[in-house]
């Protein structure tokens, strides 16, 4: 028989160890359909079955706030493997389990590879896998993946699953409560199958059932969970129990994908709203949300104390609580936070940045100008040829390339912190000052995502469940600085502002931020939002960032870089030294202010000199900057016919004053963002009139903030 076996489990809990050490070298090595997360699967002989082993993104939770929940959620509820391999980091069980309940949530045949025990013994604690077998209700196998140890027992227990008839639902450990609200809402969903948890005599659903999935789930609200989409395999419908507690938890991915009818809507709020009473006769304020979080730890709270688990072996969590008590401090939290951005502009931009920015500005401008052109000359290239080589395309892309090495100093910091488990208490600590202006904290996951790439925050606030929250997540988010203004930024501060640059930068950082709150306040105020829902946050265990996951991230990054200096930059080198350097006759000009990028640049160009820069060629760098933002400094270049970029920086002060530069940046800091971000604005947002209220309002703020800042600029006699 063909099995599928889904991998599934935290991150850090050994995942990879153990799906090399279980498949050897015959991976197959791909992507989930329409995003960039990594899918592994191998085969391997299981007993009589022929297994296919997919590895599934590691999670704390099966929330749908990120790329990775929503495929491995999506994975096990939809397409339904035979049996979900749960390995469970043993160092750090409480955590751990939070994700098994949920994984059980999902009426799979499950093993429980309890990982790392090699470690317990180490720390001389003990785990008696047959008592928490019993009280989970699931197999539990000691293994240690990277010593291989309990292999054989976890194959026995993989095939006895595979072919298993009955599923335990941990629904019946839950509380009263919470089984009575999944109860009403089944009926109110209008669902037909909640004899799969409720009949006293079929707590189990049976294996065989899946092939009448369809059939039985007809009358419950038929759920396509998105976020990716197998080719191929027709997807079935989610077990209805799990799409009940997805509902009371507000899942608004869920409740989107059910086509619930009004009534059922109606009927659904009531059962929510019922139970979150119930919850606050105890816990005054409570939401769903948190109160099923805390019916499951409690389920977890005595499935430890059956199993008889020593406390001493769960002890990462309380080095980990120590470190949040100065980390989380309700003073210090926000001043570390700045600290520590500090730490990492200076870096980036301080003197190691800049001497590495100087070395590769020395080997492009230099050497590869130089070989470059006695090259073309030793070939007797034509003119213009010469001129597309060398001031289109090597300016162009080179003068990004330059800001590769800084751009690495902000990634490895950025992936250091997310890999130690910082950034997740980053955004546990803005959430809490977004709270006290009355912002809903959740957005700020996304907003974190939007450091790196505003494209891939727009998407992922797809996890913002309320849906006004989201919307104003998608239109906020561009007002975080991404890592593509980054070589804007570099070249700006190095021409104007030595001394500061970190400091520059900094203050951009903070800006973009300070607008996006204050933006949010008017927005709030324009849709007055009613009460939201309080922010229930996993805070992942603090651990030494590993060489290979923060080198994985950074060449993420680099390649991505690298891939758009390729191609989108280069494409756009072309067109804008074509645009540069031809008239709307097509002629080849000498003076660039009769081509046409001059001619159209100096039509709009003095609207902006309220804001200092109200000339051509700067116009021109921020409209290229619409399709990707390192296109401003490439433009630049092309247009001020630099060779490099120290050269462009020592003709920038020709063209700017620091306090139009400053102007300029602001500018480019809070504009509309690059076309791809774009399009995955109106595809979240899912209309054009918010798509372009939202670039309305970017491009309204940028020009407001610049004129401020060139204004009162000038009024303290600055220039
Ligand atoms: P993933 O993020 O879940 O894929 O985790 P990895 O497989 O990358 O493992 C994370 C870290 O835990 C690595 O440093 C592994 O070497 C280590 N590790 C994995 N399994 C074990 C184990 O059984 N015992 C010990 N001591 N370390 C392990
Ligand atoms: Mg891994």
């Amino acid at each position: 028989m063909n099995i599928t076996i889904a991998l599934a489990g935290n991150p850090n809990s050994g995942k990879t160890t153990l799906f090399n050490a279980l498949t050897g070298s015959n991976q197959y090595v791909g992507n989930w359909p329409g995003v960039t997360v990594e899918r592994k699967e191998a085969r391997f002989q299981l007993g009589d079955d022929e297994a296919l082993l997919v590895d599934l993104p590691g999670v704390y939770s099966l929330s749908p706030y990120t790329i990775e929940e929503n495929i491995t959620r999506h994975f096990i509820a939809q397409h339904r493997p035979d049996v979900v391999l749960n390995i469970v980091d043993a160092t750090n069980l409480e955590r751990n389990l939070y994700l098994t309940l949920q994984l059980m949530e999902l009426e799979r045949p499950m093993v429980i590879a309890l990982n790392l025990i090699d470690e317990v013994e180490k720390r001389g604690g003990k785990i008696d896998c047959a008592r928490l077998s019993a009280a989970m209700g699931v197999p539990v196998v000691p293994i240690s993946a990277k010593k291989r140890q309990g292999f054989d027992e976890l194959f026995q227990k993989l095939h006895g699953q595979a072919h298993a008839a009955v599923v335990p639902h941990p629904l019946e450990q839950y509380d009263d409560s919470t089984r009575r609200a999944v109860k009403e809402l089944i009926v109110a969903m209008g669902g037909a199958s909640a004899h799969s948890v409720f009949d006293a005599e079929e707590h189990y659903e049976h294996r065989d059932d899946r092939h009448r999935d369809d059939d039985h789930d007809s009358s419950a609200p038929h759920a396509h969970i998105g976020g990716y989409a197998d080719e191929g395999d027709k997807d079935q419908a989610p077990p209805t129990a799990w799409v009940a507690l997805k509902l009371l938890e507000g899942d608004q991915t869920i409740a989107q994908a059910a086509y619930l009818t009004p009534d059922q809507k109606h009927s659904i709020e009531r059962a929510v709203r019922d139970y979150e009473a119930r919850g606050r006769e105890q816990y005054p304020g409570i939401d769903s949300l948190t109160l099923l979080a805390d019916c499951r730890y409690g389920v977890i709270e005595r499935v430890l104390k059956e199993a008889k688990v020593e406390k001493k072996v769960t002890s990462q969590d309380e080095i980990s609580a120590r470190i949040d008590k100065i980390m989380t401090h309700k003073y210090l939290a926000f001043p570390i936070f700045l600290v520590i951005m500090g730490v990492m502009f200076f870096l980036a931009f301080g003197p190691v940045g800049s001497f590495l920015t100087d070395g590769m500005d020395l080997l492009i401008g230099e050497y590869l100008t130089g070989w470059a052109g006695a090259g073309l000359s030793a070939v007797s290239a034509p003119e213009w040829v010469r001129s597309l080589v060398l001031d289109g395309v090597i300016a162009g892309v080179g003068g990004v390339l330059t800001f590769l090495p800084q751009i690495l100093i902000i990634f490895l910091f950025l992936s250091v912190l997310e890999d130690s488990g910082y950034m997740s208490r980053a955004a546990f600590i803005t959430d809490r000052l977004l709270r006290k202006l009355g912002l809903s904290g959740r957005s700020f996951i996304p907003m974190l995502v939007g450091f790196g790439c505003t494209t891939t925050a727009v998407m992922s606030a797809r996890g913002v469940e309320n849906d006004r929250d989201r919307r104003m997540t998608i239109m906020l988010t561009p007002f975080m600085s991404c890592g593509a203004k980054l070589p804007v930024y570099g070249l700006f501060t190095a021409a104007f502002f030595p001394g500061a640059s970190y400091l520059v930068v900094f203050s951009l950082y903070l800006l973009g931020m300070a607008v996006m709150v204050v933006c949010g306040l008017l927005l709030r105020k324009v849709t007055f939002k009613e009460g939201d829902t309080p922010f229930l946050m996993e805070l992942p265990p603090y651990r030494i960032p590993t060489v290979k996951n923060v080198a994985r991230r950074l060449w993420d990054r680099a390649k991505d870089f690298l891939t758009r200096a390729g191609t989108l930059i280069f494409a756009m080198s072309v067109l804008i030294w074509f645009l540069k350097s031809f008239s709307f006759s097509f002629q080849m000009v000498s003076d660039p202010e009769q081509s046409i990028f001059g001619v159209i640049g100096q039509a709009v160009a003095p609207v902006f000199s309220v804001m200092g820069f109200g000339e051509w060629r700067k116009i021109v760098a921020l409209l290229s900057g619409l399709v990707a933002k390192e296109a401003v400094v490439s433009t630049m270049m092309v247009l001020y016919s630099a060779s490099d970029n120290a050269m462009l920086a020592s003709m920038l002060p020709n063209f700017f004053t620091p306090l139009s530069a400053y102007s300029f940046l602001v500018f480019t800091l809070l504009y509309i963002p690059c076309v791809s971000a774009v399009a995955a604005m109106r595809r979240e947002l899912g209309s054009w009139k918010y798509t372009l209220q939202a670039m309305a309002m970017q491009l309204i703020t940028a020009g407001v903030m610049a004129t401020l800042v060139y204004q009162i600029g000038r009024l303290f006699g600055l220039s």
